[in-house]
C-alpha cells in the first residue's frame, strides 16, 4: 500500500518507533535472511543464523578498508553473493571530501527504499507546520556522471543515484515538489551552467517558489554567492527571452530555452529589487516572496555556513535535511522548527540494524568536545538501549552488504521520540590535527575559527571557508590553518595576526597546550588565501567524480593531497604567525 497524506505518514512512523526494539530485531532477521548465502557473512561462520547475539558474536564491527576487496570485487563485475544474497548493480561515490578520497559503496533498491522512507517522514513533519501548496522548489541539486566500472557496475554519487531513479519520482511525487529547473539542468554536464540555470528558472518561477533547497548547507551559500555576481546577465536573460552565451551545453540550452520567454516587467522588478538590498541582506525572501523556509543539512561540518545563510535568508527559517551518508540513512529530523543549532535526528528503525559504540572521555579530558583518541570505548550497545546525555559512534548494518559498518561519526543523544533515539550529530571521528600527542578533530578546529573570526567582525570581514595542514617541513611541526575571506583587502595585519594567537589559544586540549609551551609544537600559523581559492579546490574533487550537492570541504589536508596542497599554496597572499606562547 503506498502511504500518501501526511497524516499516514506520522502515524506509520509512530508504530514503527514505538515498537523500536522489535523492529530492529525483524529487520536484523530480514537483512540476514535476503543475505544468508553472502560469502562476507559465510567467512564469518555466521550460517543462517539471524539473531542479534550471533551475528554480534560472529561478525566483526568493520570499516571500509575491510571490505574494500569485497567491493572491488563487485565493481569488477563477481556477481557471486560477494556481500548481498542478490548481485550488486549499482555503486554510490560518497563524496570523498570528509576522508580525502572517494570511496565505493554498495547500492541497492533497499537503500533507495529507505530514501523515500526518510525523505517522507521529514516532508510529513516539516508539512505539518509549513504546508507547501501545489507549489515549486528551487532546488540546487546537481547530478555527478554516471561511469560503468571495469566489470560494467553503475557507480554515481548517491544523489545522482537518487535523481536518476524512475522509481524515486513516481513513489516522491505525492510528496516531493516540483523543482523549479528541467533534468537537463540537474544533469548538465558542467556545474557552473547548471547552478547559472537553476538560478534562472528559480527566478522565472518566483512567485510560486515555495522553498529552497540543496542537499548540503555549502552548495545554498555558494549558489547565492554566485546570483551576487551574475543577477544582471540573469535579468538580461529574463528581459530578452534569449538565454545567456555563458550556457554552452546543448541538453541545458535546449530544455531552458523552450521555458524562458522575454518577460522585461519581471526582469524589471528584479533589477530594482537587487539594487534595493544591503549587501544582499534577506536576497532570498526580496526575491521569492512566498518562500516558507531554506532546507538542507546544516548540522556538523555545514555549521560554519550558517551565518552566511542567514544573511542570505532575513527572517525566513533555516531547517536542517536528515542524516545519513552513502552508506544508508539514519535518521530524520522531525521537529523542523528547531533551529540548526538545536536539531535532532530521530533514527528509523527499519531502515537499518543499528549498533552504537559508547564513546567516554576520561576523567582529565573534561574540557575536550571531540578529539577521538581522547575517548575510551566499549561494547556496542543497541538501538534502544542508548542513554540521553552520552556520546557514540554510529555502527550500522544496511540491506546493501554493510555489516557492522563504523560510519565514523559521533552523535549524541538528545532524547527519544517514543522508543526510538533521537541524535544530535557532534562531528566526524577521524583526526585532524596532530603533531604529537595533541589531538584535535573538525569540530575543534571549527570552534577555533568561530572564536578568531570573532575578530574579524570589527573589520566587517568574515571567513568564507577554511581548512588544515600539519606542517613538518621545519622542526617543530606546526599547525596551519587556511582562510578565505569575503574580500581579498580590508583586514589590518594586526587582526589577522590577532587571529591567528586566538586560534593558538582556542586549542585547548592538555596535549597541544603542554606541546605549545614547551615548544614542540611550533607557533600556529594563519595563510590567508586569495578569492575563489575554495572554488579551484571544489572543481579539483569535481573532476575526481564528486557531485556539487554532497561537496563538504576537506577541512583538513594530508601531505600525500598534493593537488589540493598545490592550489592552496598558490593562492595564499600572506601569513601570520601566532605570538600566544611568546615567540
Ligand atoms: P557522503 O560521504 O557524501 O555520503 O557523506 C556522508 C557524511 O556526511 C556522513 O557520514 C556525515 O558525516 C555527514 N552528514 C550527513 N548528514 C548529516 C547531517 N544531517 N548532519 C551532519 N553531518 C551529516
Amino acid at each position: 500500500m503506498t502511504i500518501c497524506s501526511s497524516e499516514e505518514i506520522i502515524d506509520e512512523f509512530e508504530l514503527l518507533t514505538r515498537d523500536a526494539r522489535r523492529v530492529q530485531q525483524d529487520t536484523l532477521r530480514k537483512i540476514l535472511e535476503l543475505n544468508g548465502d553472502a560469502e562476507y557473512l559465510n567467512r564469518f561462520n555466521l550460517g543462517r543464523r539471524t539473531d542479534s547475539k550471533s551475528f554480534k558474536s560472529c561478525i566483526p564491527l568493520c570499516v571500509h578498508s575491510d571490505i574494500e576487496s569485497y567491493i572491488q570485487r563487485i565493481a569488477d563485475g563477481d556477481d557471486s553473493p560477494v556481500l548481498t544474497g542478490k548481485p550488486i548493480t549499482s555503486l554510490s561515490l560518497s563524496s570523498g571530501t570528509t576522508q580525502g578520497k572517494p570511496k565505493f559503496l554498495p547500492f541497492n533498491d533497499e537503500l533507495l527504499e529507505s530514501t523515500f522512507q526518510i525523505f517522507r517522514t521529514s516532508y510529513a513533519f516539516r508539512n505539518r507546520e509549513y504546508p507547501i501548496v501545489n507549489g515549486k522548489a528551487l532546488q540546487f541539486v546537481y547530478g555527478s556522471k554516471q561511469v560503468f566500472t571495469q566489470g560494467g557496475i553503475l557507480a554515481a554519487t548517491a544523489t545522482t543515484n537518487l535523481y536518476r531513479s524512475q522509481r524515486f519520482k513516481e513513489a516522491m511525487k505525492d510528496v516531493m515538489t516540483q523543482c523549479c529547473s528541467p533534468d537537463e539542468v540537474i544533469f548538465g554536464p558542467d556545474f557552473h551552467q547548471s547552478l547559472y540555470c537553476h538560478l534562472l528558472c528559480g527566478l522565472i518561477n518566483s512567485d510560486e517558489v515555495q522553498f529552497v533547497f540543496s542537499p548540503f548547507a555549502h552548495s545554498l551559500v555558494h549558489a547565492f554567492h554566485s546570483l551576487e555576481e551574475v543577477w544582471e546577465d540573469l535579468c538580461a536573460d529574463i528581459r530578452d527571452g534569449v538565454l545567456s552565451k555563458r550556457v554552452t551545453a546543448p541538453s541545458i540550452r535546449q530544455a531552458v530555452s523552450k521555458i524562458l520567454r522575454p518577460n522585461p516587467e519581471l526582469a524589471s522588478s528584479i533589477y530594482i529589487k537587487c539594487q534595493s538590498l544591503s549587501n544582499w541582506y534577506g536576497v532570498i525572501p526580496t526575491l521569492w516572496p512566498n518562500v516558507k523556509y531554506i532546507y538542507g543539512i546544516m548540522t556538523g561540518s555545514m555549521e560554519p555556513y550558517l551565518k552566511k545563510l542567514r544573511h542570505y535568508a532575513g527572517h525566513l527559517p533555516l531547517l536542517s535535511a536528515d542524516y545519513g551518508a552513502s552508506e544508508g540513512w539514519v535518521g530524520s529530523n522531525i521537529n523542523p522548527t528547531l533551529p540548526p543549532e538545536e536539531v535532532t535526528y530521530a533514527v528509523l528503525p527499519n531502515i537499518a540494524y543499528f549498533e552504537f559504540i559508547p564513546l567516554e572521555k576520561p576523567k582529565w579530558e573534561e574540557t575536550e568536545i571531540c578529539s577521538s583518541v581522547h575517548y575510551i570505548e566499549s561494547e556496542p550497545v543497541g538501538l534502544t538501549e542508548v542513554e540521553v546525555g552520552k556520546i557514540y559512534e554510529v555502527v550500522i548494518t544496511n540491506f546493501a552488504g554493510l555489516y557492522r559498518y563504523r560510519l565514523g561519526d559521533i552523535v549524541k543523544i538528545a532524547g527519544f521520540h517514543n522508543a526510538t533515539p533521537e541524535l544530535q550529530f557532534i562531528c566526524r571521528r577521524s583526526l585532524v590535527l596532530s603533531v604529537n600527542i595533541d589531538k584535535n578533530t573538525e569540530k575543534d578546529l571549527q570552534l577555533a575559527v568561530e572564536a578568531a573570526e570573532k575578530l574579524l567582525a570589527a573589520e566587517k570581514l568574515e571567513v568564507v571557508d577554511f581548512t588544515s595542514l600539519v606542517d613538518r617541513s621545519s622542526e617543530p611541526g606546526h599547525y596551519v590553518i587556511f582562510w578565505e575571506l569575503s574580500s581579498d583587502d580590508g583586514a589590518s595585519e594586526d587582526v589577522l595576526s590577532g587571529c591567528a594567537s586566538c586560534m593558538d589559544l582556542a586549542f585547548a586540549d592538555a596535549g597541544y597546550v603542554g606541546s605549545r609551551k614547551t615548544q614542540t609544537i611550533g607557533a600556529l600559523e594563519l595563510r590567508v588565501l586569495r578569492k575563489g581559492a575554495f572554488a579551484q579546490v571544489m572543481n579539483h574533487y569535481l573532476s575526481l567524480g564528486g557531485a556539487v550537492s554532497q561537496f563538504k570541504t576537506p577541512r583538513f589536508v594530508s601531505q600525500s593531497n598534493s593537488k589540493v596542497l598545490q592550489i592552496l599554496s598558490r593562492n595564499v597572499t600572506r601569513s601570520y604567525f601566532s605570538t600566544a606562547y611568546g615567540l
